[in-house]
């Protein structure tokens, strides 16, 4: 009988994965497994946030996977029997694979920040995964009085999107600027620096002043307890703070499959071998995305993208019995500080000794002395990959 690739996940690594083994295998059936019939991007939510782009701009459906003659599945894995190769779905049924791909992104660390649950999560909102919660959110931030102040917690690394809380901030000053703007915002971060921190910081004062305020874990900005329902955060110092819209990003993991597939490790995260992105740990598994230890490559969905490839490429070599294609992964994350002001970082990477590294002399970011065309046409490629990157994924 000819092989089975089950892929479970329909983000960005999930669904790259998906289209491209069909690309490479186009005699194997492939089966993509995902609840949503319809996928909302954590990447541009930040924008809706903003009121720069609709909601219904950021999501994709399924409909260009299935033309290609993809199995989509709407449900979700329940089990994974690495023995037996199957893994058990939410609908009742029970696939048999003969290579399993698991791109099924991050879930919270429920109460590792104390006081922070799925309950808290519904007053105080994290928006981390976009969805109801970037409705949520969008809706406080709508509804609250012009002088107020919007809290953001932020987490240690690693964590999904390392620019993402940053561009929110802004997003959000945006919002502010039009609509309240003697309100105020105050980042709280157990981290002592972050992502592309200079550019941010030199433009979140260029356009919105000193609307924005940036504590780091030195100067007491690691926030130990949340308390919900009265939108208050406490420091490990013992300072609280008050919000009028409160927004936790909390610790995160790779999505509960990983667990229970038995391919994460103590660190709630996926050892993969860098040339393949096959589980470390149990064969003939493949593990893409922000679930992964992937370390110098970020948890962003370009990497998940470009990993999804990889993954294509390794099971493609490895059912028709040819040799390994040397892996390349790339990454670039843009981010919006205002309409016609983007930045970014890029990077390239490879696999050495089994370990992703990043190329030397590959990368960086944006200059800090570029001008504002410079930012302009930044702002301009964020959305032209936005577009492609979308097409290439969904479309
Ligand atoms: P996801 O894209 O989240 O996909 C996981 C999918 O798996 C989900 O659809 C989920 O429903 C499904 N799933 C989970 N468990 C199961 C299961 N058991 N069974 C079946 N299905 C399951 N990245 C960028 O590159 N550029 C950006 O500008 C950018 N901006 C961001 C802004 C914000 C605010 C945030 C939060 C993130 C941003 N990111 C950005 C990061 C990007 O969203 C993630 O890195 C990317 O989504 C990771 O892809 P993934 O496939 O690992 O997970």
């Amino acid at each position: 009988a000819s092989a089975h690739v089950v892929v479970v996940g329909g983000g960005f690594g999930g669904a790259t994965a998906a289209r491209y083994l069909r690309r490479y295998l186009p005699e194997v059936k492939i089966t993509l497994v995902e609840p949503a019939q319809r996928f909302y991007t954590c990447p541009f939510s930040n924008l809706y946030l903003a009121g720069l782009r609709s909601w219904e701009s950021i999501g994709h459906g399924f409909d260009g996977l299935r033309k290609l003659g993809i199995e989509v599945v709407h449900a979700s894995a329940e089990g994974v029997d690495a023995a037996a190769r199957t893994v058990r779905l939410s609908n009742g049924s029970t696939l048999k694979w003969d290579k399993l791909v698991l791109s099924p992104g991050v879930d919270m660390q429920w109460n590792k920040l104390n006081g922070y649950d799925e309950a808290a999560a519904e007053l105080a909102p994290h928006a981390w995964k976009a969805g109801p919660q970037t409705q949520l959110l969008k809706r406080q931030l709508e509804a609250m009085k012009d002088g107020g102040t919007f809290v953001m917690t932020i987490p240690e690394n690693p964590f999904r999107c390392p620019p993402g809380p940053y561009e929110r901030a802004a997003m959000v000053a945006h919002y502010f600027k039009q609509h309240k703007p003697k309100s105020k915002i105050l980042l709280l971060d157990a981290k002592t620096a972050f992502s592309k921190q200079a550019l941010f910081m030199q433009g979140w004062k260029a356009l919105y002043g000193e609307m924005i305020e940036w504590i780091g874990q030195s100067d007491d900005g690691e926030v130990v307890r949340v308390d919900a329902r009265k939108r208050e955060v406490e420091t490990a110092f013992g300072q609280i703070h008050r919000a009028d819209v409160l927004n936790v990003i909390p610790p995160q993991k790779a999505g509960f499959i990983a667990e229970r597939a038995g391919v994460s490790n103590g660190s709630g995260w996926v050892p993969i071998k860098g040339d393949t992105f096959e589980s470390a740990q149990v064969q003939d598994v493949f593990v893409v995305g922000d679930a992964t230890i992937a370390a110098p490559m970020p948890k962003s969905g370009f990497a998940a993208n470009t990993q999804g490839k990889v993954v294509a490429a390794a099971i493609a070599a490895q059912v028709r019995g040819q040799d390994l294609p040397a892996a390349s992964y790339a990454n670039t994350c843009y981010s919006l500080i205002g309409p016609g002001y983007g930045i970014s970082v890029a990077g390239v990477y490879r696999a050495e000794n089994g370990k992703v590294i990043e190329v030397p002399g590959s990368g960086g970011v944006s200059p800090l002395d570029g001008d504002q065309r410079f930012r302009q046409a930044e702002a301009r490629y964020g959305e032209g990959w936005y577009a492609a990157i979308t097409a290439d994924i969904w479309g």
